[in-house]
C-alpha cells in the first residue's frame, strides 16, 4: 500500500473531491459522486485490494472479470519494462510487425481451439466486437453473399461500449443513449431460466430459447442472416448460465442456416470456467472468438479476435486489404504483458487450479441458496450469482425497485470487505483464478454476513 494514502481520511476526502471535480466515470452517475465520493484503490496483491482508508477487500470480481492471476505480479511489470526499454511502441500496420506480436499470435494459435489459428489484435473487448461486425459482413461479401448482413444477438447481452459493441449488446438502457443499435442487428431472448423461464422446466426452456434463434432467422429471411453472437455465459447481464439443452440446439441452428457463430470469450476466456475457453466447456466451434481481459489479466489493455481457418482462409486468399485496425493493435508492451501472463497461466497451472477450486467454491456458494433473501444461487467455474428475492421460494415474486436491494447489498458487501457486483437484484462474483480454499471460506462468510445485513 502506498504510504502517502495510508489511513488518512483527509487524503481520501481530498482525492474524492478532485475526482468528482474532473473525472467522468464509466457506468457511473458522476453527479452522485459529489455527494458519495468514489472508493479510491491504492494497492492490489493476489486476491486482495486496498483502499485509501487502509481497508483490505477481497476482490470477488477480479477487477472487472479480468485479473486471472491475481493482483501485483512483479513479473508482468518486469516483462513490460524490458519490452519498453527495447521497443516501447511500434505499429503493426502496412506490412510491419515486431517480435512480441509475432510471439503472442503464435502462442494464441497454440492455446486456442485447434481451428482458430489466426488473431486480429485490438485494444479491448469492445474493439474486438467492432472488428467482428466488419469481419462478419466482409466475409459474406467475399463469399458473394452481400445480402447476408444481419447479426443476431440476445437481449441483455453485453459486448462492449463502442457504437458497434453496444449495438451488438442487448442492453436496452445502453441503446437509449446515443441512438443505438446500428442497422442490421436483431435480438432474441436470453436463456435466463430464473427470470424468464415461466412454467417451463430449465431444459424445456433452454430448447425454447434456442429455437427463438431459428424463428428470428426465418422471420428476417435466412438469406439475410450473417451471424449469431453470444457469450457462453452472460457475464455483465447477471451470470446467466444457460440450461444444458441450450448450446447444442444453437449449434445445430447455426449449421442448418449456414450462419457464422461468434462466441464472445472476453470474460470466459483464459480459464474462467476451468478450461482455457468457454467454447471447450460447452463444445462450441466458433467461427470468430473475441477475447480481451484475461489475455493480459488486465495488467495492460489488449484484446483480439481469434479467427477460424474458414474465415481466415477467405480473407487471406480472396480479401485483399482489410481496411481496419487500431493504432494500438498488437502494441508491443501490451503483447509483452499478455505473453508473461500466459506464461504464468501455463507454467503455474492456473487454469487447472481454477478447475480444482471450482467445486469447493460451488459448494460454499450454493450453500448461500438457503438464505431467506436468495431465490437462486448458481455458479459455473469461477462465475456465480445470487438472485435476491423478497419471498422464498420465489421466481415469480421479484423486487420491483430498479435494483435498490442489490445496490444496498453491494454497499454492505464493501463494508464487509468483499467486492461483489450488483446486477439489478442479483449479486455476482468472479474471483481471481488463484483464489485459495481459505479465501473461498472468507468470501462465503463475508457474503453470508452481507445477506444478513441486507435482510
Ligand atoms: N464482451 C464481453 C462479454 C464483456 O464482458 C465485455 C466487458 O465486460 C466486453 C465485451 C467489452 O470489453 P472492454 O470493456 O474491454 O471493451
Amino acid at each position: 500500500m502506498s504510504e502517502a494514502f495510508s489511513n488518512d481520511p483527509e487524503t481520501t476526502a481530498a482525492l474524492q473531491r478532485r475526482d468528482a471535480a474532473h473525472h467522468i466515470h464509466p457506468f457511473t452517475d458522476t453527479g452522485a459522486l459529489n455527494a458519495e465520493g468514489s472508493r479510491v484503490i491504492v494497492g492490489g496483491d493476489g486476491c486482495w485490494i486496498t483502499d485509501s482508508d487502509g481497508n483490505r477487500l477481497l476482490d470477488g470480481m477480479s477487477g472487472l472479470w479480468c485479473v486471472q492471476i491475481g493482483h501485483g505480479r512483479r513479473e508482468i511489470a518486469d516483462a513490460v519494462h524490458r519490452q519498453m526499454s527495447d521497443l516501447s511502441y511500434y505499429n503493426t500496420f502496412f506490412k510491419t510487425t515486431h517480435k512480441p506480436a509475432i510471439d503472442l499470435a503464435e502462442k494464441l494459435a497454440r492455446i486456442a481451439p485447434s481451428h482458430l489459428n489466426h488473431v486480429f489484435f485490438t485494444g479491448s473487448g469492445s474493439e474486438s466486437n467492432d472488428t467482428v461486425i466488419r469481419m462478419v459482413r466482409t466475409y459474406w461479401d467475399l463469399k458473394g453473399k452481400p445480402e447476408k448482413k444481419t447479426i443476431i444477438s440476445r437481449w441483455n447481452a453485453y459486448h462492449g461500449s463502442t457504437i458497434g459493441g453496444a449495438s451488438l449488446g442487448g442492453m436496452r438502457a445502453m441503446h437509449g443513449q446515443g441512438g443505438l443499435p446500428i442497422p442490421g442487428i436483431a435480438f432474441v431472448p436470453q436463456p435466463y431460466w430464473f427470470g424468464e423461464g415461466g412454467e417451463l422446466d430449465p431444459d424445456a426452456f433452454g430448447v425454447w430459447a434456442a429455437r427463438e434463434l431459428a424463428h428470428a432467422i426465418e422471420a428476417h429471411g435466412p438469406e439475410k442472416i450473417a451471424a449469431f453472437i453470444a457469450e457462453p455465459i452472460q457475464g455483465a447481464g447477471g451470470v446467466i448460465i444457460p440450461p444444458e439443452t441450450y448450446w447444442p440446439e444453437i449449434k445445430q441452428i447455426c449449421d442448418r442456416y449456414d450462419i457464422l457463430l461468434v462466441v464472445d470469450e472476453v470474460i470466459t476466456g483464459f480459464g474462467r470456467l476451468g478450461k482455457w475457453f468457454g467454447s471447450e466447456v460447452f463444445g462450441l466451434k466458433p467461427d470468430l472468438m473475441p477475447i480481451a481481459k484475461g489475455l493480459s489479466s488486465g495488467y495492460l489493455p489488449i484484446g483480439g479476435v481469434m479467427v477460424s481457418d474458414r474465415v481466415a482462409d477467405t480473407f487471406i486468399e480472396e480479401g485483399g486489404e482489410f481496411f481496419h485496425g487500431f493504432t494500438y493493435s498488437g502494441h508491443p508492451a501490451c503483447c509483452a504483458a499478455a505473453l508473461e501472463n500466459l506464461r504464468i497461466l501455463e507454467e503455474e497451472g492456473v487454469v487447472e487450479r481454477a478447475a480444482d477450486i471450482a467445486p469447493y467454491l460451488a459448494e460454499r456458494w450454493l450453500a448461500l441458496g438457503d438464505h431467506p433473501l436468495v431465490g437462486e444461487a448458481r455458479i459455473k467455474g469461477l462465475m456465480g450469482a445470487l438472485e435476491l428475492v423478497p419471498a422464498k421460494p420465489s421466481r415469480s415474486i421479484r423486487f420491483d425497485n430498479e435494483g435498490e436491494v442489490g445496490t444496498m447489498c453491494r454497499d454492505f458487501s464493501l463494508r464487509n470487505g468483499l467486492v461483489m457486483r450488483a446486477v439489478r437484484d442479483s449479486m455476482i462474483i468472479a474471483p481471481p483464478l488463484v483464489i485459495t480454499r481459505e479465501e473461498v471460506d472468507e468470501l462465503a462468510t463475508r457474503a453470508r454476513k452481507t445477506l444478513d445485513d441486507t435482510l
